[in-house]
């Protein structure tokens, strides 16, 4: 089904076309909610798609905006999230983006350090508000899973640097709680729960210390789905239950308001890329096939900062041909899979989306599909690299196309 639909969208819209299925999103974050607490809040975290469309369908469904830039924020409000149901985060907000924020209303700030503090003690002061804050604590290096947390070295306070901090916060600075996020894309509900272990000690060893009793935490995320290719992430099954044995005893105190956040479970599936063959090159070495879908348009990093691992799946849409089984790539009437290299149009050796990948015999004008790249699709990719036409993103409703969009990036003098 979904394959007629991406034809017909390649046809009217052109390619490279990002398609984004509401009916999909939808089944997600229900799919999703069924694995936490009911009462857990649910952040979605815009980095993975700041599409209008797709923020606005995420809020219809309850969840609430984890926003970590001026634009991202601006992406939520225009999606008609309320401001009270933002959640500010990310190292390094400068003084003009805290002042931004807060005259949009927002009061919920994920705080990183004591300097963050002060500077949004000042611009509350300068606005007359308050802001609520959670405080961002730096989880321990090595977690109970066995993870490493290296990754997450430069975020957050460590516990002595909270303490300090809670002992003078700045006026017009209510503390509400605190937020630990480990990383992304856990492979299984063992290593989620056992991360979430990781990430209640945290907290309550820092309560401890700091003599304070959060009221609300943010315990994170990184619940998985794989990055285009094809397939579903594992389920999560016994998450549910893991997390309320986990979460029914708390050393802080009451029980504080728990929420959770995700970008990639949310929308990854709801995304395809269609992208032409421009040109199949035959050489001693092995066939090369030229795409008009580069490292611009496709996760120039693979997810959370790190650069793209050639490994991109790809799913033939050719005109008349027998539509794929779920799951099938190569369905019957295809012609024999060859190993190819995939590259984009850039001109630049980087530019490589597969390194011997198996596909179907591809030919000059045949359309391909990319699973799963609604996020980190496009947010991840180097959109201004080679200068090349911004790509169309199309949103799907179950039955019709409710509206195509390019996004336009212009120089505008400021000096
Ligand atoms: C990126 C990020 C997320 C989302 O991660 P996913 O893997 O897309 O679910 C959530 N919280 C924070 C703080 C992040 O930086």
């Amino acid at each position: 089904m979904i394959d007629r639909i991406l034809r017909r969208a390649a046809e009217r819209f052109g390619t490279p076309l990002y398609v984004y299925d509401l009916a999909e999103l939808r089944e997600r974050v229900a799919d999703l909610r069924s694995a936490l607490l009911p009462s857990a809040g649910l952040f979605y975290s815009l980095k993975a798609n700041p599409h209008p469309s797709v923020a606005a369908e995420l809020r219809q469904a309850g969840c609430r905006a984890e926003v970590s830039s001026p634009g991202e924020l601006s992406a939520a409000l225009e999606a008609g999230y309320r401001p009270r149901d933002v959640l500010y985060t990310g190292p390094g907000k400068s003084p003009a983006e805290i002042e931004e924020a807060l005259a949009r209303n927002v009061v919920w700030f994920s705080c990183e350090s004591a300097a963050e503090l002060r500077r949004l003690g000042r611009a509350v002061a300068g606005s007359g508000g308050t802001a609520e804050v959670l405080l961002r604590l730096q989880p321990p290096t090595v977690s109970k899973a066995g993870l490493s947390m290296g990754d997450g070295r430069q975020f957050g306070f460590t516990p002595d640097d909270a303490a300090r901090a809670c002992a003078v916060l700045p006026r017009g600075i209510a503390l509400r709680g605190c937020h630990v996020y480990l990383g992304s894309q856990f492979p299984d509900v063992t290593a989620l729960l056992d991360g979430f272990a990781t990430a209640k000690n945290t907290i309550e060893q820092v309560s401890r210390t700091a003599g304070i009793t959060p009221r609300a935490v943010d315990l994170g995320g990184g619940f998985p789905w794989p990055y285009a290719t094809a397939g579903a992430g594992p389920a999560l099954t016994g998450l549910r239950a893991g997390l309320e044995t986990l979460l029914s005893d708390w050393a802080t105190g009451p029980a504080p308001e728990v929420s959770f956040e995700s970008g990639r479970r949310l929308v990854a599936s709801a995304g395809h890329l269609v992208t032409t063959v421009r040109d199949v090159k035959e050489r001693p070495e092995g066939t090369v096939v030229v795409l008009d879908a580069g490292i611009n348009v496709l996760g120039g990093m693979s997810g959370l900062g790190r650069v793209l691992r050639p490994a991109t799946g790809f799913l033939p849409l050719r005109t008349g041909d027998p539509l794929p089984e779920d799951g099938d790539p190569f369905p019957a009437g295809d012609p024999e899979p060859v190993t190819a290299d995939v590259v984009g149009p850039l001109c630049t050796p980087l530019d490589r989306l597969a390194v011997r990948t198996s596909l179907p015999a591809p030919r000059e004008g045949d359309l391909l599909c990319v699973p799963n790249v609604g996020a980190y699709g496009l947010s991840a990719s180097l959109t201004r690299f080679l200068s090349r036409p911004a790509v169309v993103e199309a949103v799907y409703d179950g039955e019709r196309f409710i509206g195509a969009w390019r996004s336009v990036t212009t120089s505008v003098a400021v000096g």
